[in-house]
């Protein structure tokens, strides 16, 4: 994934912080990565949604009889007007990938060293961008096009138009304040979790809330500052919704989670030991190969905290290796390929357009995790690989045995970036519940870790003994980034959704995992998702391409059906 974050320091250990580039006063800058935000991208939406509908195809019939009623500029003023808007755009988003790219350089390739002048760089970068998407030529054209143009083309206005309002709402002092922040935050978050204090990192988070409210009031004064916030990473979904999909988890997984606590199973873990680095890399290549992933459009690096970056042109990935759980580098490599899908499935032709542009995190997240969870973590999927994982690692072992392995459930583990499937959505609901209140006011920033370790106690019945395994874990806040953490868990819930709705297009999809043919479930995604880029709001998209509205059912179905056949579990 990849999260909004103002510093352009490096050297950090968090894809948040480290080489994110941004615009400052969009606050949206995305990276794809597995444990935590990561690479930039910037992605429109507009701010007042016009419809919930996919909007139809460019008809030029539609669009003489809107100039006659707007009786302002004739069809061929628009079209020059758009041409240049577009070209204004193009540009807007090609700076945005170079910035991307410096990023992935910072934190791929990029000596220590590099630091200062990389930081000038991506800080220059970034104020030009901002330039380009509050400047009055574009709010000028905006206006001109708005309700002049249709299709497609009523897509690109709606998406800029909701990226320069939230931009030139943001006075740059703001800007600027948040960024300095944000850079400063990062080294005192780091020393505070090295010597597990959050005293240390107290006054630093309360600055950091403050601005963040003054930025959510700045860009609605009128409205919950925590949704807001969100919609920096999920435009589209109402926080109603996206709260309602949270309790409902908050509700419905402690059940499963304590079953399986209870539950007698024990399940296998064929892979203990130790395993050179070498023999996993070339493991998780061929995981790349088996699922079809581009090499002359991709590669693989690695990186501390794994990301994915790019184009339609250029999607990257990295993972990472530990020697005792080769299972870690290989579900963060397949985890990052569903990213890194995504983005070479958006459209060729429209690159530099919102079209050819990712719509959102929440979106960006279900393809992650449906090839994470829903093949690399199916019986098939280790019925196909497990030759594979002999080979490579040296040893003997069996289908079930490595299925088993990868869905074992830790109903003790802190850490989020550890979790399994299940037990991951709680982490978020902790996380979403202090997010929300801190930046409501209702929580003060010196009750947090309190709270952190009552509720930790309270949804998963362990309690960090102290602030490094507890509040102090991840960097998000630290990169005065709030409102991220809910996409993730939406993400998991769309991946259900959408894989429960291809096999419904296409049958059921087994045979075709262990047969090694993906390519029926990627025509699927591409035909149905990837192609479409920003082209519909988030909700109209889901369902189009699943028939309803987001709903955590299919994720849960898929859960308990799961689980409750690997822990042997009633009903
Ligand atoms: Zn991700």
């Amino acid at each position: 994934m990849w999260s909004p974050s103002f510093t352009t320091t490096t050297g950090a250990d968090d894809p948040a912080t480290a080489g994110t580039n941004h615009v400052p006063a969009m606050g949206v800058t995305h990276q794809y990565h597995r444990v935590s935000p990561g690479v930039s991208r910037i992605h429109n939406g507009s701010l007042t949604p016009s419809s919930e509908e996919p909007v139809a195809h460019t008809g030029t019939s539609g669009l003489i009889v809107l100039v006659v009623l707007s009786g302002c500029m004739s069809s061929q003023q628009v079209d020059n007007t758009y041409e240049r808007f577009l070209d204004h755009v193009k540009q807007y988003h090609y700076l945005s990938g170079a910035s991307m790219m410096l990023g992935w350089d910072q934190r791929v390739t990029m000596p220590e060293g590099g630091t200062p002048a990389r930081a000038k760089q991506a800080s220059a970068l970034s104020a030009v961008q901002h330039d380009m998407l509050t400047d009055g030529d574009l709010a000028a054209m905006l206006d001109d096009l708005e309700g002049a143009v249709e299709g497609e083309r009523a897509a690109i206005v709606r998406e800029m138009r909701r990226s320069h309002e939230r931009a030139a709402r943001v006075p740059d002092d703001l800007v600027e304040r948040l960024t300095e922040a944000s850079a400063n935050a990062h080294p005192v978050w780091k020393q505070a979790k090295a010597d597990a204090d959050f005293g240390q990192f107290e006054e630093t988070l309360r600055e950091i809330v403050d601005l963040r409210r003054e930025y959510a009031e700045a860009i609605d004064p009128d409205r919950d500052p925590y949704a807001v916030l969100v919609e920096d990473y999920e435009p589209y979904i109402p926080l109603s919704d996206i709260e309602a999909t949270l309790e409902r988890l908050r509700e419905e997984l402690p059940p499963l989670i304590d079953a399986i606590g209870d539950s007698d199973v024990e399940l296998a873990n064929p892979l203990e030991g130790t395993y050179d680095q070498d023999d996993q890399e070339s493991l998780v290549r061929e995981a790349l190969d088996t699922l079809g992933y581009d090499w002359d459009r991709g590669r693989l690096d690695t990186a501390a905290h794994p990301f994915s970056v790019g184009t339609q042109f250029d999607a990257r990935v990295t993972t990472r290796f530990s020697p005792d759980d080769p299972l870690d580098a290989l579900g963060s490599t397949i985890h990052e390929f569903g990213h890194a899908s995504y983005t070479l499935g958006l459209p060729d032709n429209e690159y530099g357009t919102p079209l050819g542009s990712d719509r959102d995190m929440t979106i960006h997240e279900s393809q992650s995790r449906l090839w994470e969870n829903h093949v690399g973590r199916s019986l098939p999927f280790w019925r196909l690989f497990t030759p594979a994982v002999e080979d490579h690692l040296g040893v003997e072992t069996e289908p079930r045995a490595l299925y088993e392995a990868a869905n074992r459930v830790y109903d003790d583990n802190l850490i989020r970036v550890e979790a399994d499937e299940l037990t991951y959505h709680l982490h978020i609901v902790l996380r979403w519940e202090i997010e929300r209140d801190l930046i409501r006011g209702d929580l003060a920033v010196s009750e947090v870790p309190a709270v952190w370790n009552d509720r930790m106690e309270e949804y998963l019945g362990v309690r960090p003994e102290n602030d490094a395994e507890g509040c102090l874990q991840d960097t998000h806040w630290a990169g005065a980034s709030f409102g991220y953490f809910p996409t993730y868990s939406l993400g998991s819930m769309l991946a259900a959704q959408l894989f429960a709705a291809a096999e419904r297009d296409l049958g059921p999809l087994d045979d075709d995992i262990e047969n090694g043919a993906f390519d029926p479930l990627s025509e699927w995604l591409t035909e149905n998702i990837h192609q479409h880029g920003c082209r519909y709001t988030t909700p109209a998209l889901v369902e189009s391409a699943t028939g309803e509205g987001l709903t955590a059912d299919y994720f849960l179905d898929y859960a308990r059906e799961k689980y409750g056949r690997l822990y042997d579990l009633e009903n």
